[in-house]
């Protein structure tokens, strides 16, 4: 199982990141090995490596099948259900990375940079299209985060026809979709609480 995460897909977050915002022409993607999850509500561990760790709140949609270059019209058979997820970012390292145009692994893909609902909810029990959902984060009670999946650059189907032009996803792959305005550091003794349509789907420490 891998996990498949797409940057900057909201246009006010890239806005929040850089000055002079430049638009990804295709979906920017990179991944996280299995040992990045967090699953169950466990607490998120600053890790010592960083000064600047920041929370990203992304939609999650689960892979429900082999996609090999798929076409964008067919790309909605490959999954049925989707999650909330937490892409916990290194900010401080990632500038670095960015700079010196190196990769993303030691920013983004480290133990428990991806924290993961236990919950995954059938879209056809939400009765909305995946573009359609909304959801929001909030840190220590006060909302941070709003998201609106019809403000992505690239939605769902054009995400997972693209990136299964390049690697061949699977039965349980996750892709996280990106993150809305709104992020932000975390430090020992913050909260975060996110929901999907309304519903609790994220809660839990950072220590
Ligand atoms: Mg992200």
């Amino acid at each position: 199982m891998k996990i498949i995460c797409i940057g900057r897909n909201y246009v006010e977050h890239i806005q929040e990141l850089d000055n002079n915002s430049n638009i990804p022409e295709a979906p920017l993607f990179f991944l996280k090995p299995d040992t990045a999850l967090l699953r169950n509500n466990e607490p998120f561990y600053v890790p010592a490596f960083s000064n600047d760790l920041h929370y990203e709140t992304e939609l999650v949609v689960k892979i429900n099948r082999v996609v090999k270059a798929i076409d964008e019209k067919f790309a909605g058979r490959c999954y049925d259900e989707v999650g909330l997820g937490i892409d916990f970012t290194a900010r401080d390292i990632q500038r670095k990375c960015m700079e010196k145009g190196l990769p993303w692994e030691i920013c983004k893909a480290f133990d428990h940079s991806a924290a993961l609902s236990s919950q995954f909810v059938k879209l056809e029990e939400l009765g909305k299209n995946v573009q359609e959902l909304r959801f929001e984060m909030f840190f220590n009670g006060e909302l941070r985060q709003s998201g609106d999946a019809s403000k992505m650059i690239f939605g769902v189907n054009h995400i997972i026809s693209y990136v299964s032009h390049f690697i061949t996803l699977k039965i349980g792959d996750l892709i996280f979709t990106g993150t809305p305005v709104g992020v932000g550091p975390v430090k020992p003794g913050d909260h975060i609480t996110a929901k999907l349509e309304g519903r609790t789907m994220l809660d839990f420490d950072i220590k």
